[in-house]
């Protein structure tokens, strides 16, 4: 027979004042009166990783109705308010309770975006929660009683407040469901309107501080499209929604220092996922393949095909496979681009605040005095044209300091004290009147894509005794095996918990399709079908709660920052 609370609140008691060690005897089933308890990992001392717990509670006590997990689109933002409930009641009742973590009950970290995770799951049968708990101890020593409090006591709390349909706002759940229905909705329409980006009248794009992603509150100038690219939608939930579309091709962002050019950038780079209500920026949506691309200089590259951008090195380097442990900015950046079109992105974006600058300009006066064979960098400039015309990627880019751009525009947008304009005509007459004669470089073809193979033997994730070693330090640093990898320039990554699943995703990728046959983009449709097909949990030997979905980008991203990654360059082109 299956133990009951009662059962562990005893043997909790009866703990106490024991060795930490002793705590491993209370892992297993517990049936409390409204739910099951899985305690499925037991921490073996108070500084290590939280002890692992499972609650399931059936849906004849929790009662959600059907119609706010229906849709693939409502269930992902359902489990991620339950998820953000469930956060701010454990936060409540978490206290410290003697040494190292005692005491606190987490659940996966959340930002502004709703994404699948792995902590919440519902279905018609049983909500599941997974989350983690300090089990309490002063010293080495067993606190029972604290613990018998945490478990028999708050657990059933925070049950009971997030976790029922009958304790939550209905209006409020409902909102948070509707709202990513619309903005997937919204995302799905991009393409039928020949689209890349959508901006709704009303967005509140600025955040609070460049390490705050909530939204700035006071003095906030809410997004106004102009007239000449207002586009207007019929969503399924919210009716009527306007603002401003950003067509196909290349757009260019324009305008003074300060007048929100990258605020506006930042808004669409992270308008590839979903954002929760009062965020600002819930109906600002983007081509899913969309890839931020900036210089990242200091990185490695292994194999790299930057001959489009990058030839004739001096002491006669290859650049159609570039190897480098220590890229410049202007190579780095190459490197970035080709990387993302080799995941197969659609759409690139950049700023010229993280760009090299001599990666994006050359203007008639250098061409004059540094001639095209001392020079090994063809500019962005000259390449961002045939991007779209051979491979159909679009790309936004600010750029308040060249006018050169004009010319390779189709859309330009100048903001002015954080409201844009249309001034695609303007620039194009002031191209007309000021010709910059400048010369073409680098040819009329982009130039070929070059898949590689990486080899899975260069793929190390174990350290000392561990086979898998992996560690996520927040989002923009991962130890794996004996290496760190640096995503600090990786900007779409917004939450450690992605950062976790792609670890583990390069494990996987290692394991089952890394086979000296496949090359990089084949890897990640396997990858990426797997999780799609069976859930992020196909990617870990035992359950994880703290998994956040991400895309194929961000995880070719991370195999390419890899420093220890070999691979070989494929014969066979995109
Ligand atoms: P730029 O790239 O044009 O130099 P930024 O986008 O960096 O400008 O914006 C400059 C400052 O203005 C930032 O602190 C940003 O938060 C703030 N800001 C941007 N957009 C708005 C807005 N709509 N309302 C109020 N402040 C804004
Ligand atoms: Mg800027």
């Amino acid at each position: 027979m299956m133990l009951n609370d009662q059962d562990l609140y005893d043997q909790l008691l009866e703990l106490d004042g024991r060795g930490y060690k002793a705590y491993k005897d209370i892992k297993g089933s517990y049936k409390f009166p409204e739910f099951t308890l899985i305690i499925d990992h037991v921490q073996g001392d108070p500084f290590a990783a939280p002890s692992k717990v499972i609650v399931k509670v059936p849906q004849a006590i929790a009662r959600f109705p059907l119609s706010l997990y229906q849709s693939p689109s409502r269930e992902i933002a359902f489990r991620d308010y339950l998820t953000r409930q469930f956060a701010e009641i454990a936060q409540k009742l978490s206290a410290y309770r003697g040494t190292g973590k005692s005491g606190l009950i987490n659940i996966v970290a959340v930002k502004q975006e709703i994404l699948p995770r792995t902590a919440i799951f519902v279905s018609d049968r049983q909500i599941e929660a997974r989350f983690s708990l300090g089990l309490p101890a002063r010293g080495r020593t067993i606190l029972g009683r604290q613990a018998a409090q945490m478990l028999c006591e708050d657990i059933p709390k925070i049950v009971d407040h997030a976790l029922k349909y009958g304790e939550i706002d209905p209006q409020t759940l409902q909102n948070h469901v509707e709202t990513a229905e619309d903005a997937d909705w919204l995302r799905q329409q991009l393409e039928n309107k020949g689209l890349v980006a959508f901006i709704a009248n009303g967005a509140m794009l600025p955040r609070r501080s460049g390490v705050d992603p909530r939204p700035l509150q006071n003095d906030a100038i809410p997004f106004q499209s102009p007239k000449s690219l207002e586009v207007e939608f019929n969503c399924p939930n919210s009716g009527i929604i306007r603002g401003m579309g950003i067509t196909h091709g290349i757009t260019l962002i324009v305008g003074g220092g300060y007048h929100g050019k990258s605020t506006l950038l930042r808004a669409i780079e992270l308008g590839v996922y979903n954002h929760i209500p009062g965020d600002g920026r819930e109906f600002v949506v983007t081509n899913p393949e969309a890839v931020k691309i900036r210089a990242e200089d200091g990185r490695s590259i292994a194999e790299v095909n930057i001959s489009p951008f990058i030839n004739q090195l001096p002491q006669g380097r290859s650049t159609q496979a570039f190897s480098t442990t220590n890229a410049s900015g202007s190579t780095s950046q190459a490197a970035n681009i080709i990387e993302a079109l080799e995941a197969e992105a659609k759409m690139l974006l950049v700023d010229e605040d993280t760009a090299a600058t001599n990666f994006m300009i050359r203007d008639r006066r250098m061409q004059q005095l540094i001639a095209k064979d001392k020079e090994p960098i063809t500019p962005f400039i000259d390449k961002v044209r045939q991007l779209y015309t051979d491979y159909g990627v679009s790309t936004i880019l600010v750029m308040g300091g060249s006018g050169d751009y004009f010319d390779v525009a189709d859309t330009v947008i100048a903001m002015e004290n954080f409201q844009p304009s249309d001034v695609t005509n303007q620039a194009k007459i002031i191209a007309q009147q000021h010709l910059n004669n400048r010369l073409t470089e680098g040819g009329d073809k982009f130039g070929l894509i070059t898949p590689r193979i990486p080899l899975p033997e260069s793929i190390n994730p174990s350290r000392g005794k561990r086979a898998v070693n992996v560690k996520v330090r927040d989002v923009d640093e991962v130890a794996f095996g004996r290496e760190d990898i640096d995503l600090g320039a990786v900007e779409q990554i917004v939450e450690a918990g992605q950062l976790r699943a792609i670890a583990a995703a390069i494990v996987y990728a290692k394991k089952k399709y890394l086979d000296r046959r496949r090359t990089l983009p084949e890897i990640l449709d396997q990858v990426m079908a797997d999780i799609i097909n069976q859930g992020l949990d196909i990617l870990t030997e035992f359950p994880q709660g703290d998994l956040v979905s991400f895309r194929r980008f961000e995880l070719a991203a991370a195999l390419n920052r890899l420093r220890s990654l070999k691979l070989i360059s494929c014969t066979r082109t995109i």
